[in-house]
This record gives C-alpha cells, structure tokens and sequence, in this order.
C-alpha cells in the first residue's frame, strides 16, 4: 500500500468517490472490526480513515468526503490545524506526562486562565480539566453539590450530557443510551424543555415550559434540596433544540433567587461553533459553572469545568482530580486551539457558515415537504425532517439521506429523541465552495426520496 497522505490544510480540498462506498480496503477493515470489537460498539459510517484536514477526510480507499461532521464537534479548527500540531508535538517531545496532581505544569494553567477570561461573566473564575465531556459534567455536579450542601440535579427533556453512570441518568433518551444499563444514579429529576417546533402552542412554549420547570423544583423536589441545574444553551444529541426565546434567561434568574447553581454543558456548543466562544452569551447567560470538551483541543481529549471561584473553591483539598486529567499535550494541543480561532477569525467564520447552510437548507425546503423545521446557531445547524403534511419524525428519510450523501462523498451526522434530525457542524476551516458543493449532494438527496 502506498503512504496515507499527509493530513491538515495541506490535503487537496476535493470531494472524490473512486471505489464503491465502502470501498474494499473499508470492508477489509469491518471484517477485522467484526471479528475484534464488540459488536454493539457501532460507527455511522462505513469508510476508515487515512487523513482529513481542512474540510475532507480521505478513507483508505482513496476516497474523499467533504466533512460535515467534525468529528461530532470536535475538529472545529480543521483536523490537524497548524497550531494544534505544532504545539501538540513539541510538547510531546518536552514531555507527555507528569500527572498534575503529582508534578503540575504550566500549559495546565495557561489553558485555565484563557477559558476564565473567556467563559460568560466578569466574576472571578477558575478553572478544572479533565479528560471527556462525561467526566466534566460529573464533576460540575461534585463541585455544585459541594459547594451548595444540597444533592438534587435536574436536567431536561431530549438532554445528553454522556455515558457515565450519572450522566446517563442525566441523558434524556433510553435507546441507545441506557437501555439495560440501570439502576440508575438517583437526585436527578427532569423537567420539559421548551421545545417550540413540538409545544402544543408554540407562541407561548418559553412560558408554560418554565412553569412546568418551575413547578418541578418548588412543588415536587423542593428548591432548598436541589444543587444545580444543568441545561445545553442548545441542546445537541436531541437535535439541535434551540430553547424558546426567554426559556433560558426565566430559568437563569429563577436558580439565582433561589441558590441553585446553573452549569451549562456547552460541551458540544462551546470554542466558537456557534459563532460566539459560547453560545450562553447568545442568550445574555452568566452561568455559575461551565462545562467544555469536544472543540477544547482540536481532538484530543480535554475537558474542563469553567466556574465561580467561590462555588469551586468549597469543594475539599484533593476532592477531585484524576491521573491523565489536563494531560500537557492536550493542553498544549488547547492552546493551539486558541491560537487558531483568533489568527483566522474563526468566530466570524463560523456565523458566515451557519448563514450559508440556513440559507442552503431553506432553498432546498421549497422543493420538498419533509423540511419541518431549520435551526441552530453558527455552524451547528439542523433540519429534522417529518412525514409530509404533519410533524411526525422522518427516520427513513434521515438515514436515505445519510446514506446518499456518504455513496456521494458526503459525510453528514444523525441527531433527536427520534432520530429524524439532520445535524451540520463542518469544520470552520472548510472552503465556501466545499460547503456549496456538499449541499447540492444533500439536495440531489432530498429529490431522490
Ligand atoms: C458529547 C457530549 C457530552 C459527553 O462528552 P463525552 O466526551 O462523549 O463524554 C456531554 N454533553 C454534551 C452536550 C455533549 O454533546
């Protein structure tokens, strides 16, 4: 086999399909999968990777797919960016682990003193890394647990905030999350999520949605035992629900009267993807505390909690830590992050991508009936697509797409409670004629239902 071309910037820019999709050194690699990884352990698409950079990935075929994916809002900065590598790799050759609770060092500190000057609010911050955006959450709710002396959580309809024992239970969706993987932690209460394209009276869903939410703390779990709630500014798995207008602020100054700690898990929406650094400030939030992780460093695992120095700091002396947690190449790979968001203005770039695909989405809507809603921030938008005339999810209608844009050289993710959610994050480093070329695959796609 001949070299796997160089990722990064570098990698010609095309869209191309040279074998069938997947090709047979894809289906040489299933076969290999199959008979070594469990097989409830799946992937969305069926092509192996050789390279990506910019706004393609190259599988090992030969074959290169236009990105719309990132990796799941990972890559936001291009798959291996400039500054993330270069960074990343000489700090793999200073050195890759001391562990911070035994030998610290300062890429560690450097990444927590950018996201405090960063994350919402002019309040004093700190802040704690970890490895995925499960343990991040997990940890917002020890520090918010600590610092409140109460134990309640409550999250909401369609929410996902990960695998891990407490945050699937934090996870709003049985299948596949956590079908057959209880008991489940308990203190942790659900309230609807002001959801207006599937509220019985939209005009006043931010309205009856925080009355329910309401009700649920004061009436059924008591406000004094509840320690925080934890919302995505837009929710991410459950399809790119973007809370009615109000929904978020009336929730906000509801915790504040009442001692309970807001965390906003911004783990899929935070570093730029919105077109802001987090899409709380869209809505005007100060949250209390602060959750990242996918975008965090370009691909490497990292994870932090963002918070009030007063709520952080009441957590006890070596309460919370871990051994890879904050690993200095991650840091080091943030950095690098950080880097190239400000050098190439990728927070504009992100609102001008959102602005393409909305408008892409809405040219292609008027030639078809299975668009019931368009929506989203920056470049993360979505389209949940529905039976004609109604607003009963499309399943079908998703994975026939999905499947006609990666046979054409398209990679597109899935996302909602019913799985008929289209989601688009492509990289901020991918070219506007990629982008426009990708979305006449989606539309040849759309008119071949
Ligand atoms: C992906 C995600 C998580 C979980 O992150 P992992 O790194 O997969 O553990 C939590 N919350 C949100 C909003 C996410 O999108």
């Amino acid at each position: 086999m001949t070299a796997p071309p160089i990722g990064g910037p570098g990698l010609a820019q095309v869209r191309r399909v040279c074998t069938d999709v997947p090709g047979p050194r894809s289906r040489d690699l299933a076969d290999r999968r199959n008979a070594a990884l469990p097989a409830g352990l799946t992937s969305a698409a069926g092509v192996y990777v050789a390279a990506a950079g910019g706004g393609v990935v190259v599988d090992v075929d030969g074959n290169s797919f236009i990105d719309l994916g990132s990796g799941i809002a990972v890559t936001t900065v291009g798959n291996s960016a400039p500054a993330v590598v270069s960074r990343a790799a000489a700090q793999l050759a200073q050195y890759i682990h001391t562990c911070f609770l035994a030998t610290p060092y300062e890429p560690y500190i450097e990444v927590a003193e950018t996201l405090n000057r960063l994350a919402p609010g002019n309040h004093e911050k700190r802040t704690a890394l970890f490895n995925t955006g499960s343990e991040a959450v997990e940890n917002a709710v020890k520090y918010a647990r600590a610092a409140t002396g109460r134990s309640a959580v409550v999250v909401f309809d369609h929410a996902f905030h990960g695998r891990s024992l407490l945050t699937m239970t934090m996870t709003a969706k049985n299948q596949p999350y956590k079908h057959g993987f209880g008991p489940f932690a308990p203190e942790v209460y659900r309230a609807p999520m002001a959801y207006a394209y599937r509220w019985p009276s939209p005009q006043n869903c931010a309205a009856e949605a925080f009355d329910q939410f309401a009700q649920l703390v004061d009436s059924q779990i008591g406000a004094d035992a509840v320690a925080c709630v934890v919302v995505e500014p837009i929710q991410g798995e459950g399809g790119f629900i973007v809370p009615a207008e109000g929904f978020l602020r009336s929730v906000a100054d509801f915790c504040r009267e009442r001692g309970i700690l807001l965390v906003a898990d911004e783990i899929q929406t935070g570093i730029a993807r919105t077109g802001a650094w987090f899409a709380s400030e869209h809505d005007g939030l100060v949250p209390d505390l602060l959750t990242t992780a996918k975008g965090l460093a370009g691909g490497l695992p990292l994870a932090a909690v963002t918070g009030r120095a007063d709520v952080m700091d009441a957590a006890h002396l070596g309460g919370i830590g871990g051994t890879y947690s904050g690993n200095p190449v991650a840091c080091a790979a943030a950095l690098g992050v950080f880097d190239e968001i400000n050098d190439h203005q990728l927070i504009n770039r992100a609102r001008d991508i959102g602005d393409r695909m909305v408008s892409e989405l809405q040219s292609i809507a008027a030639t078809t009936d299975v668009i019931g809603e368009i929506r989203g921030r920056g470049a993360m938008i979505a389209a949940e697509l529905v039976l004609p005339g109604t607003r009963e999810p499309h399943r079908d209608a998703v994975a026939a797409l999905t499947r006609h844009c990666q046979r054409n050289g398209v990679l597109t993710l899935t996302a909602g409670t019913f799985g008929n959610v289209l989601r688009f994050l492509p990289p901020l480093t991918i070219s506007d004629a990629l982008l426009t070329e990708a979305f006449g695959v989606v539309r040849e796609g759309f008119a071949a239902l």
